[in-house]
């Protein structure tokens, strides 16, 4: 019967073991980050075309830029 008992203190302890791992692990885990949520609108440079996140862009007159270069040689 002391064997018995034996196995079952450790069946009981390895049940709190376990429990107390996913705990853990579920509240110190790494917390989905909403910083990735935040999609940028793509657009169209006027000049060359090419897609930018609208964060990279630039804007003038209404209308998308790729770049200083692009937004400069557009004026002229
Ligand atoms: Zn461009």
């Amino acid at each position: 019967m002391g064997f018995i008992g034996l196995l079952r203190l450790l069946a009981v302890l390895l049940c709190i073991w376990l429990i107390w791992r996913y705990v853990r692990r579920k509240t110190s885990g790494p917390t989905p980050s909403t910083t990735q949520q935040r999609s940028s609108t793509m657009v169209a440079c006027d000049v060359c075309g090419t897609h930018v996140p609208e964060d990279n862009a630039i804007k003038e007159n209404d209308r998308w830029f790729c770049c200083d270069e692009h937004r400069d040689q557009n004026q002229h």
